[in-house]
């Protein structure tokens, strides 16, 4: 990268058959900051998430990040820019522990040598145990050393969600994209995962991307807020004065 760890969007559109899912929609997220990412079911916010990561190479528009121009380039080297996302839905490999769950987040290093270190393979012995030891560090970061060796099945949603975020953690990322962290979790998990996001931005000096629809979350957190309705940035700026905006109060209230 060029140092200028920011993320641009320009212009950006993309439409599945007749639907617009973004709309010339341009963004700059500046570097160690928290821009919250809200807007009505079907807004286009997981479709934004897929573009930047190369889900989706987007019809028109460029996206940036730290002076590397994205828009073209396939999912793995987009990667290898230390760009990382969580999903909404928890995707654990039950047949794994919690601990090889996190480690197989770094398997863009070397693909089959990380699966196979995760699976234990002797020739990958070595690089399992260092593997591991990060994986443990970032655990420990997150306040989930004691569920190392917990299978993911046994973990409540909350915890779950957390070791997702350790996997996005493993893969050295400086570009974190957060997609509904806060689903389905109880009001005391909520806090703390705010907590929690706010201690990995300084820990690992990460630019986050939060999309989320518990508002007192993202209002706390986030050093700005953009809206998407239908595909279209609505509003963007500080938490106060996007929630105060009528545009947004509006789009909110069309769609309940
Ligand atoms: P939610 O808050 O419900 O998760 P969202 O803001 O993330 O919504 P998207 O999932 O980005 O919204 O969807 C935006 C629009 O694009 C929706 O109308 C959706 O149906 C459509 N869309 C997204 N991905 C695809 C796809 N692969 N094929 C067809 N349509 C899609």
């Amino acid at each position: 990268g060029t140092g200028t760890q920011r993320l641009e969007l320009s212009s950006v559109s993309i439409s599945f058959g007749g639907i617009r899912a973004l709309r010339e929609v341009s963004l700059t997220v500046e570097a160690g900051t928290i821009c919250g990412l809200i807007g009505p079911n079907g807004a286009g916010k997981t479709t934004l998430f897929n573009c930047v990561t190369g889900v989706y190479q987007p019809d028109s528009g460029q996206i940036r990040w730290d002076g590397v121009e994205l828009t073209a380039l396939p999912r793995r080297q987009i990667i290898k820019h230390r760009v990382a996302r969580t999903f909404q839905n928890v995707a654990l490999f039950p047949e794994l522990d919690v601990i090889e769950n996190v480690m197989l987040g770094a398997h863009h290093r070397d693909r089959a040598g990380v699966a196979a270190a995760a699976l234990r393979l002797p020739r990958f012995r070595r690089q399992e145990r260092d593997l591991r030891q990060q994986a443990a560090e970032i655990l420990g970061s997150l306040g989930l050393e004691r569920f190392a060796a917990a299978s993911p099945e046994d973990l409540t949603l909350g915890t779950a969600k957390r070791v997702e975020l350790a996997r996005a953690l493993m893969s050295e990322p400086k570009l974190l994209l957060l997609d509904e962290p806060a689903s389905g979790l109880v009001h005391s998990e909520v806090r703390e995962l705010g907590e929690v996001i706010r201690t990995l931005r300084e820990r690992y000096d990460l630019t986050v991307v939060l999309v989320e629809h518990h508002m007192e979350l993202v209002m706390s957190l986030a050093d700005h807020v953009a809206v998407l309705a239908s595909g279209q940035r609505l509003a963007y700026g500080p938490p106060a004065a996007v929630q105060n905006d009528p545009a947004v109060i509006a789009a909110y209230l069309g769609s309940a």
